[in-house]
């Protein structure tokens, strides 16, 4: 009977086209190079149904982070430092109609998991509105949140019920006076944030907490007890030169080999190799003892760690960050103008095509936008 599913082109073909428009070395290795595409060689297959999208070293890029806005009620010490004022002198920000038609680009492209993050999102007040009709499009399988958990509280029962699946809440310490040191702000209403998340039945909530030498090292077992009491899966991140370069010293500088040899030396930290919990880069340990779960984001000093990233971003306002450590950007502010998505769907290809291999933060990464533009 020939074809019974009608056939769609491989969406991930033009990707590959425009890399050799740009003069890259085509991840499939069909051996073009240059800027003429020879689509006879490089169209590779028609298949049935969605196909996600590659970047230009074959990896799957389905993860869309999207900074909802730029504005945070915290000054985390390396996030956003006293000397920055944070907010968007002009205001401009995305409408959410602008937001859920780049979702809708995206869902075409292939990407299928959505988080929204900031700044800090909540500050943003149709966030609820945005959810609801972002979970409504089609291809849209997952919308998670990152936050502070400062305003979560009143809103997470609406957010559930809006269809946001998962959230990551920010928590440095369990010390109230260390808490104010390190955001600026009181620890209490996080502290509700994280029980209302629980209570409003979140398919998974994480807690995310930025490793500081001689600032929270005494914080990570109290955090290790805190999660496995909750039963909340605990992430440990190296700090990052995001903002600053001024934060990211020797000293205070604490890499998450030095924090799993000591949490070794009162536990047994048990690989989960099957625990992605979601989309993120985190590697899993289960702790014997205590029965915590804790991941270990090592951007830092991880060998590979890019191998398996899957995301890109999109800041607060309007442009396409391929990758977090690295300053490419692509504006999608006049594309959004145009009537038809035609642009839109090119400068998306156009920032698969050009994700790099690996984040500069190792090398030469010197610090231009805030990490609250950016989205973190
Ligand atoms: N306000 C929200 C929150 O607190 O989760 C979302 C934005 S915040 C920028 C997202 C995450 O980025 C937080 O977990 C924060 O700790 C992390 N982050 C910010 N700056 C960082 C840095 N320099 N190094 C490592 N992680 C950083």
């Amino acid at each position: 009977m020939g074809q019974a599913k009608p056939l769609h082109w491989d969406r991930s073909i033009n990707a590959a086209c425009f890399v050799h428009e740009l003069g890259l070395r085509c991840a499939r290795d069909c051996g073009q190079a240059g800027p003429k595409p020879r689509r006879t060689r490089c169209a590779i297959r028609l298949v049935p149904g969605p196909v996600p999208v590659m970047d230009a070293f074959g990896r799957k890029i389905d993860y869309l982070r999207i900074s909802v806005t730029d504005r945070c009620n915290e000054r985390c010490l390396y996030c956003r430092p006293r000397q920055y004022a944070g907010w968007n002198a002009s205001g401009e920000r995305l409408s959410n109609s602008d937001l859920l038609r780049i979702v809708r680009v995206a869902t075409s492209l292939g990407f299928r998991k959505f988080r929204i993050t900031g700044g800090e999102p909540l500050l943003r007040p149709d966030l609820v509105e945005l959810i609801e009709q972002m979970a409504q499009i089609p291809g849209v399988e997952c919308i998670g949140l990152s936050t502070n958990g400062v305003k979560l509280a009143p809103l997470a029962a609406d957010l559930r019920k809006a269809g946001l699946r998962t959230v990551n809440i920010s928590l440095d310490a369990l010390d109230p006076a260390l808490y104010r040191r390190i955001t600026g702000g009181p620890l209490e209403p996080v502290l509700a944030g994280i029980q209302a998340a629980i209570e409003a039945g979140f398919e998974r909530v994480k807690l995310n907490t930025v490793l500081m030498r001689h600032v929270n090292e005494q914080e990570i077992w109290p955090l290790i007890h805190f999660s496995a009491a909750h039963q909340l899966p605990l992430r440990l991140i190296e700090l990052m030169p995001l903002t600053s370069r001024d934060v990211l010293t020797p000293e205070n500088f604490l890499s998450v080999g030095e924090v799993m040899e000591r949490i070794q030396q009162q536990d047994q930290l048990i690989p989960e190799p099957d625990a992605r919990l979601g989309h993120g880069p985190a590697r899993y340990y289960r702790l014997a003892r205590s029965g915590a779960l804790v991941g270990f984001i090592g951007a830092m000093t991880q060998q590979h760690f890019c191998d398996s990233c899957n995301k890109m971003r999109l800041t607060a306002d309007g442009r396409l960050r391929p990758c977090l450590g690295h300053h490419d950007e692509i504006s999608l502010v006049e594309a959004l103008r145009q009537p038809d998505d035609e642009l839109l769907c090119s400068l998306f290809r156009h920032a698969l095509a050009t994700k790099p291999r690996e984040h500069e933060f190792r090398t030469c990464y010197q610090p231009g936008r805030p990490m609250t533009a950016i989205g973190g």
